[in-house]
């Protein structure tokens, strides 16, 4: 189903050069937001045990080569983390962004800094097991969150799907304390109400003893486009640093 490796950096290449036509000099770089897992530091991907042929392709030097200009490569949901942070500058201090496309992977940005972790792994939440003994998953675990809730929803379950995401977010929230919740990505952009009601309400169960503490479950600003939004920011970061406030004439 995938194309191999030399054809996918071909494609890039092509759409990234279609793009530089809109003047010389304009473009700073290319942003790469791919599912995981993927190494941002290393600009690799990892892949999966699955037959997966961009495993282990270093997909930021071949289409840096291929370009003759900087390109950067990070996981999808950290991608997106960053395009919404540009968004909403100074508001996403303490945030997670949950990503439900075919995966469900998440990104954190605590005290003002986006997580990445020892192997640049952070954020895998779609493998953490939501039901024992639940579904095999590929990753060798089995009641795997993104494996269950992709099962819902082919049953035609929405309810329990909505429900899933809703206990992976709380789970998030208990673990590392975060304000606000972006939800986004195409499995829950078109209907995102049920998901994010039965987040809120999760949240309002799960944290009913702690009256003090306050999520935002906010859907994502960039609907279908925030990946890639997203990736083309963090070059702009990369380059400018990370907007914190915007300030208006005195
Ligand atoms: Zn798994």
């Amino acid at each position: 189903r995938l194309q191999p490796v030399p054809e996918l950096v071909a494609t890039l290449a092509d759409e990234t050069r279609a793009l530089q036509d809109v003047g010389p000099g304009i473009l700073l770089g290319v942003g790469v937001g791919m599912p995981g897992p993927v190494d941002g530091e290393e600009g690799v991907y990892r892949g999966t045990s699955d037959p997966d042929p961009w495993r282990g392709a270093p997909i930021r030097r071949l289409l840096a080569e291929e370009l003759g200009m900087p390109v950067l490569l990070d996981h999808d949901s950290r991608a997106a983390l960053v395009g919404e942070a540009w968004s909403q500058p100074g508001l996403l201090r303490n945030a997670a962004l949950l990503l439900v496309e075919d995966g469900l992977g998440a990104a954190l940005c605590l005290d003002d800094q986006i997580v990445r972790g020892a192997h640049s792994h952070a954020g895998e939440i779609g493998h953490t097991v939501v039901r024992m003994d639940g579904i095999p998953c590929p990753c060798g675990r089995r009641g795997c969150a993104q494996r269950e809730h992709r099962a819902a929803l082919e049953r035609g379950e929405d309810e329990l799907a909505a429900r899933i995401l809703a206990e992976v977010v709380v789970n998030l929230v208990r673990l590392v304390d975060v304000d606000r919740v972006v939800l986004g990505g195409r499995t829950v952009h078109e209907q995102h109400e049920a998901s994010m009601d039965a987040i809120r309400e999760a949240l309002t169960a799960g944290l009913s003893d702690e009256p003090w503490v306050h999520v935002e479950v906010m859907l994502s600003t960039r609907g279908t486009d925030l990946i890639a939004v997203g990736a083309a920011c963090e070059v702009l970061e990369h380059e400018y640093g990370l907007p914190q406030v915007l300030v208006g004439p005195e």
